[in-house]
């Protein structure tokens, strides 16, 4: 099922993303968390690929094993940096073969170190909305297609109004829904909605939640996407760091608190990264869905 049809006649979407394990335990262990999320029933679950193509094989195995194995509608994540037209287009056709029909098109970060110096390839995608055309050229509507947000603005962004522009290319090429880098602070995504609304564009924004399992892990990923993590967290997980069933315990707490807030200002749905864990995920679900 396409991802956008399925927004259209679902009051609330509630997802999950995945990544691709590296071992054949890990893959076990990616399946036992797919086994212990189904009874959410989840409108879909996607699953992230490797900048510049280090998961080719293990997102393509997962997705097509999530497609063919279980019940739920798979979203392939791809991103473009580092790869042709021709070995993106290879890709979906992969996906297009098996009918999966949900892709969310990325362009993938630059590689550490060369921010400057990054030629991108001239058979290639520069940017999310080149990837975008080139599947709306080459697949018709055959993907429901996807983007990233960035209710804080994209890191290489010299602000929010910039970063807002060239959100807008990916919606023109063809994207039909937007799923939120993490953020901790909500107003952050009201903003956004409200800047993104003014420039005419209506498709449905999911935000992205990242519970607040580990505080190490977590904030170096904010750090690395640009996410402020609000002081009134920090200080309650600071003096608990080195303990850490209760830094998931407030990291638990913290999100449910943002999820029904979002729930209340009315949101289409919820992205959860679950790092393919599913306790905090459950846990958090538990406590909100009488608001979903
Ligand atoms: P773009 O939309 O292309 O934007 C990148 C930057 O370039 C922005 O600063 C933008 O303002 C600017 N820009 C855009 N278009 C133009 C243009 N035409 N001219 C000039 N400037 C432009 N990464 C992965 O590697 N794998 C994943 O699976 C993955 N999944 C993600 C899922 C979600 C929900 C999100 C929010 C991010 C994900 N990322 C993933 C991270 C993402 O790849 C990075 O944030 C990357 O740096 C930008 O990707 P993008 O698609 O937003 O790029």
């Amino acid at each position: 099922m396409k991802i956008s049809d399925i927004l259209q006649h679902t009051k609330r979407s509630v997802s999950f993303e995945f990544f691709p394990p590296k071992t054949p335990e890990g893959e076990d262990s990616l399946f036992r968390t797919i086994k212990d999320l189904e009874f959410i029933k989840p409108t879909f679950v996607s699953v992230t690929y490797g900048a510049g193509g280090s998961t080719r094989e293990r997102t393509i195995r997962i997705v097509k094993k999530i497609h063919t194995e279980t019940k739920l509608t798979v979203m392939a994540h791809q991103t473009c940096i580092g790869h042709t037209k021709n070995e993106i287009v290879d890709i979906l056709k992969e996906y297009r073969n098996i009918g999966v029909q949900n892709v969310l098109a990325l362009r993938g970060d630059i590689p550490e170190g060369q921010k400057e110096s990054f030629v991108f390839p001239p058979d290639g995608c520069r940017y999310a909305n080149e990837l975008v055309s080139l599947i709306r050229e080459n697949f018709g509507d055959w993907f429901s297609i996807g983007v990233a947000a960035y209710p804080e603005g994209h890191p290489e962004s010299p602000d929010l109004d910039t970063d807002i522009f060239y959100f807008k290319k990916k919606v023109d090429a063809g994207a039909e829904f937007a799923i939120t880098q993490m953020f901790f602070d909500n107003r952050y995504f009201y903003n956004f909605v409200e800047k993104v609304q003014k420039v005419g564009i209506d498709i449905p924004i999911i935000p992205g939640i990242m519970p607040v399992t580990n505080f190490k892990q977590i904030k170096k990923f904010a750090d690395m996407c640009g996410a402020t993590i609000p002081k009134e967290l920090i200080e309650k997980i600071q003096p608990v760091a080195d303990r850490p069933e209760e830094v998931e315990k407030i990291g638990i707490e913290y999100a449910v608190k943002q999820c029904e807030d979002l729930l209340k200002h009315g949101v289409k749905g919820l992205h959860f990264y679950t790092l393919n864990k599913s306790k905090a995920t459950i846990q958090i679900y538990n406590q909100i869905k009488d608001l979903i």
